[in-house]
Parts: structure tokens; sequence; C-alpha cells
């Protein structure tokens, strides 16, 4: 299952909390998957659809301990959507109106007669806990999250315009600054900092997936760190085979020109060896020397051959000049 999934798992098995809070998150559900139908001579239901199963019982239970109402649960199969399901609650004619009366959106005169104010719900979110329980339940509804192995991205998307501005609102009081964009008539919400969407989890309580973040946070870290080292290394590898390069035309150069015998020994010896090792380090060939040289002592040596060769172009080039004028 998708990070996104188990995120939402772990928040719908959280404790249903504070009243206040219960409200909450039944005002940010109601907007991101409620809808209201007018059945004639003042009749309104209220529904709730959602994809997630578990999803679908947290609004059950929310709906029994904060209202006590029971709504009538039933599936619709998508046969087009290869199948997906979405559960939806319906809720009765006197009980839709008790829950609209707690979301603020009908008002209720003394003698009992009901007036309608308007169809989008109003919930104060002054407290704290309530801002978590409402970001907690738009998630829900409307969220999805990129796994972190592969991206830092958090976001909601709604066409709400309303529940939008709350939202950015909420989440800007909580130190989290958001970034919007349309999207086939939605506007999504969005967050990108691996930081940030660590902070949000932990705002809306899902304290296991901060730490499943945290975990592959740890691991990116590590695996950058090593992937670091190795183009370090090959980096090395790659400059000390140039210069092994250099050499080796250097040296044959010299052989071609004057043969290995007019040097020295000490150097023929090393010229030999770096003859016939083209691709190892000067440690190394100081490691197949007999006997053993240091790195140091065969780096020496070296530079005296460059140095010889260095000589010797210089004359050819000379001799060349001298050449050509004579020529002339
Ligand atoms: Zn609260």
């Amino acid at each position: 299952m998708s990070f996104s999934f188990d995120v939402k798992d772990e928040l719908c098995r959280l404790p249903l909390g504070k009243n206040c809070c219960m409200l909450s998150e039944l005002t940010a559900l109601y907007r991101t998957s409620g809808s209201l139908s007018f059945h004639g001579f003042g009749r309104v239901q209220v529904q709730y659809r959602v994809e997630n199963a578990a999803l679908a019982r947290r609004i059950f239970r929310l709906l029994r301990a904060r209202l006590n109402i029971t709504p009538r649960l039933h599936y619709v199969q998508h046969a087009r959507l290869g199948g997906q399901r979405t559960c939806v609650l319906t809720i009765g004619d006197e009980d839709s109106q008790k829950l609209m009366l707690a979301l603020h959106m009908i008002d209720q005169d003394e003698d009992g007669s009901i007036r309608y104010r308007r169809t989008t719900v109003r919930h104060p979110m002054t407290r704290r806990c309530c801002r978590s329980a409402y970001l907690r339940a738009a998630f829900l509804g409307s969220g999805t999250m990129t796994s972190p192995d592969k991206d830092y991205h958090f976001e909601l998307s709604t066409t709400d315009q309303s529940m939008i501005k709350e939202l950015s609102r909420l989440l800007e009081k909580c130190e989290l600054p958001v970034n919007t964009y349309q999207r086939k008539g939605q506007t999504v919400i969005y967050l990108k900092g691996a930081q940030q969407i660590s902070d949000t989890l932990a705002l809306m309580g899902a304290s296991n997936s901060v730490f499943a973040m945290e975990d592959v946070r740890i691991r990116k870290q590590a695996r950058g760190a090593a992937n670091r080292a190795i183009n370090c290394d090959e980096h090395n590898s790659e400059r000390m085979l140039n210069a092994a390069d250099t050499q080796v035309q250097a040296i044959r150069r010299l052989v071609i020109e004057k043969g290995l015998r007019s040097l020295p020994p000490a150097l023929q010896e090393i010229a030999q060896l770096r003859l016939d090792n083209t691709d190892l380090s000067l440690t190394e060939l100081g490691q197949l020397h007999e006997p053993p040289l240091s790195k140091s002592a065969v780096n020496h040596r070296m530079r005296r051959l460059m140095e010889i060769v260095r000589q010797l172009e210089a004359e050819i080039s000379t001799d060349a000049t001298d050449t050509q004028e004579e020529s002339l």
C-alpha cells in the first residue's frame, strides 16, 4: 500500500477526541465529501461519500459519538472505474437537520422553525486542537502525499474556494507556508519541504508516519553521503589514470628516441614498471619494485623521468628548427 494510504489508515485509527474537535472533523469532511439534497416540503438529506472504508467507519463513529446520529451505510460499485467502491453514508431527514444545525448551516428559531442560512458549513477554529482536527479531516477527505522515498510532496485539492482560504490561513498560522496551483478545475494546496511535511503530519497527529518519514530521510541522507564518497573515488581514479597515461606516452617517446638504456638504472626500472602496468597507482608500482619503494620515492623518480623527457622534447624541437634554417 502507498505511504498516503498508511498515513490515512493511521489517522482513521486515532481516538475521536474532544467534542469541539469531533465537530471540526465533521465540518472538514462535509466540505470535502459531503452533499445536501432537498426532497420537497423542507425535507433535506445529508450524505457523505468516501472511497476509503476506514474513513467511512470513522465518519460513522463521529456522527454516533458527537450527535447521536446513526447513518445508513451502503456501497456503490463503479463498473467504469475498474470496480472501485464508494462508501455512502446517508443521514435521515431529522438527523440531517440536527447535523446542519451543529455545522451552523441552518438556524432554529425559538418556535422551533428552521431557517436556511447557507448551504456551506461554518465552523470557528480558534483552538489549536480544532485546527489539527480540521486539517486531519481535510487530508482524509481530499489529500494525498507522495512516498518520501520518491519525493517530498503533500497536497490537498478541492473546488471549494473558501475551504482553500481556510486551509491556507490555518497552515500559515502553524508556520507552514503553502503554495497553490490549478489542476482540472480544482485548486491544489501543496507543501514541498521534507521538514514542513513532517511538521504537518505531526500536526495532524500521525506520529507513526512522522517516524516512518524520518527513517526514510535518514536512509536517503546516508545514501547521498555514500554516493558522494563513490563519486569522489571515481574522480580520483580518473585523475590517476590520466596521469599514468601521460607517463606511459612520455616513456614510449623516450624509448623511440633514445632507448631505455640511456637512463640511469633506477629510472630504467621505474620506466619499465610503468610500461608493464599502465593502470596502477604510484603506490602500487612501488610495491612491485624490487626492493619495494615508498610512494614518494616512486613519485620522485617519476618526476625525474618526466623532466628528462621534457628536455629531450626541447632538444628535438630545437633540432627541427635548426634543420629548417639550414634548408633555407
Ligand atoms: Zn478542539
